[in-house]
């Protein structure tokens, strides 16, 4: 069994001064693979300290040395790529193609956005010809908490440090203890790419412990978070009593809006993506609303698809989906399933209980379910695990009424061949994000979300501006520049 019970505070790795061990479960095995350590006041309270120090020499240097040490860190980080995959496989579960191919790309193609998004920051600009002595300065809004989930592990980690890092910001990151060794080699990343001691610090550790020091920490300036809406609302309010700024990338329930004139692989695309990462992402569209004359052949399509998905462990190289993370979101799957079948959604495919053949892992059964109301628990509740419901509408207006009957507002999926329809839900659609017919959103796109899907935008320009301040300057001396 792995020990990674160190945490890297100050440029070197050190033993927890008040931590507890924590077991890593392989959820294919349900057996440990690992143990950390969940580190406890003085340790949050060490690495806070370690940032604070370093923030005035980092917060002021040269963007130019950010840029460079990014680009340093992106060399390390594809020279480790395997064994973040391996890391990533084992802690959460992705099958091991997925890992290599989806979750540890993802962070390769941030960091890579991140330095073409780099190059249209201004930390520095006139107001205008109107004040030729005032300035805008923008500067790093200083010592960060980033707290991270377990789903997509180097995806939310790269979207936190790297926009961070060339902000000028130092950080400490507490990523999830459900899946915290891939932070662990992405430290050993930071180690070996040279970042200045104290800049970059990690701590594990729950959230009772380091997530709530963290958010409540008088010298902590800002919390950068992504995980679910009730943790958000915990960090908001414990953050208010210092006033720190904070950034949410929250939950999400995504409807999917099929037209009858939608492209042929419209359906299959949309159950395709509510299933991928075994139904465990934020932006997945888990609420298929479809045009009541294409509604019996979506159900349809649907059922053979999920009976024609396979699961398997994450160890096996392949097209299958994994298990899901934990017992504890295996029960909550299980729970939301039987609610569905209780309050009278149609099951056409899965159900309760596991896969065929597997009898350990925490190996769920690809559901759907059809008409679906939505005043149903199953389209109200964010599920995060393999489970589609669908929906019939009548008309444009009933499905966009049903789309934004919700407390979310992370991203709503639009497939119709009519453009000037879709440009017209893409406006109304509450979300922060809307993708439609397939296309996927381009290089340097924020993500984020409206309502209790949160506050904050990751990725690009927007990715890097949520780390900054604005400073208004006047009396600047031009002549001095
Ligand atoms: P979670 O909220 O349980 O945990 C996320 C992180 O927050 C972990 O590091 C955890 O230790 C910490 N935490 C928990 N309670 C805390 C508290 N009170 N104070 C401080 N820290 C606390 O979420 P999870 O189960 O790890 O992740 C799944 C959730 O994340 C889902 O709801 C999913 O939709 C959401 N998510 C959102 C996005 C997005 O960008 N919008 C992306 C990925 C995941």
């Amino acid at each position: 069994m792995l020990d990674k019970r160190q945490f890297y505070i100050n440029g070197t790795w050190c033993d927890p001064v008040a931590g507890q061990d924590m077991e890593v479960i392989d959820p294919s095995r349900e057996e440990p693979c690992a143990v950390i350590s969940l580190g406890g006041k003085a340790d949050t309270d060490m690495a806070v300290a370690a940032a604070k120090v370093a923030l005035p020499g980092w917060l002021h240097s040269d963007p130019a040395e950010r840029l460079a040490l990014i680009e340093r860190i992106l060399a390390e980080y594809e020279a480790r790529a395997e064994d973040m995959a391996q890391a990533i496989s084992m802690e959460m579960g992705a099958p091991i193609d997925m890992s290599r191919n989806s979750q540890v790309t993802a962070g390769s193609w941030h960091i890579r956005n991140f330095i073409k998004a780099f190059g249209h920051i201004r930390f520095i600009e006139p107001l205008g010809a109107h004040a030729p002595d005032d300035r805008i300065i923008r500067e790093g809004v200083g010592v960060c908490a980033l707290i991270t989930p377990w789903n997509w592990p180097m995806n939310q980690v790269s979207l936190k440090v790297i926009p961070a890092l060339l902000a000028g910001c130092t950080m400490v990151l507490k990523p999830s203890e459900i899946a915290p060794l891939s932070s662990v080699i992405w430290s050993e990343i930071m180690d070996a790419a040279g970042t200045p001691k104290g800049v970059y610090n990690m701590v594990n550790g729950d959230g009772p412990g380091v997530g709530t020091q963290l958010s409540g920490h008088p010298d902590v300036d800002m919390v950068s978070f992504t995980g679910s809406t009730r943790a958000g609302i915990a960090i908001s309010k414990n953050a208010a009593e210092t006033l720190k700024r904070v950034h949410l990338e929250l939950g999400g329930k995504g409807a999917n809006l099929i037209f009858a004139d939608a492209d042929e692989k419209a359906i299959k695309r949309g159950v395709i993506h509510c299933f991928g990462n075994s139904g465990q992402s934020c932006n997945a569209p888990t609420r298929m609303l479809v045009e009541r004359s294409l509604y019996e052949q979506a159900v349809e399509t649907a059922r053979e698809l999920a009976e024609a998905t396979a699961v398997g462990p994450a160890s096996e190289s392949g097209r299958h989906i994994g298990p899901v993370v934990s017992a504890a979101q295996f029960d909550k799957i299980q729970d939301l399933i039987q609610k569905g079948m209780d309050e009278g959604a149609r099951l056409v495919a899965g159900g309760l209980g596991r896969p065929e053949g597997l009898n350990r892992g925490y190996f769920v059964r690809p559901t759907v379910f059809a008409d679906v109301t939505n005043d149903m628990t199953i389209a109200r509740e964010e599920i995060f695990g393999p489970v589609l419901s669908i929906l019939p509408f009548e008309s444009e207006e009933e499905a966009v009424a049903i789309a934004n009957d919700t407390v979310y507002g992370l991203t709503n999926y639009v497939q119709s061949q009519d453009g000037a329809r879709r440009n017209r839900l893409a406006r109304q659609l509450r979300s922060g994000m809307v993708e439609m017919n397939g296309h996927s959103r381009g290089a340097g796109s924020p993500f984020g979300g409206m309502k209790r899907s949160g506050n904050g935008r990751e990725g690009g320009v927007w990715g890097i501006e949520d780390f900054l301040e604005v400073k208004a300057v006047s009396g600047w001396a031009s002549e001095a520049e």
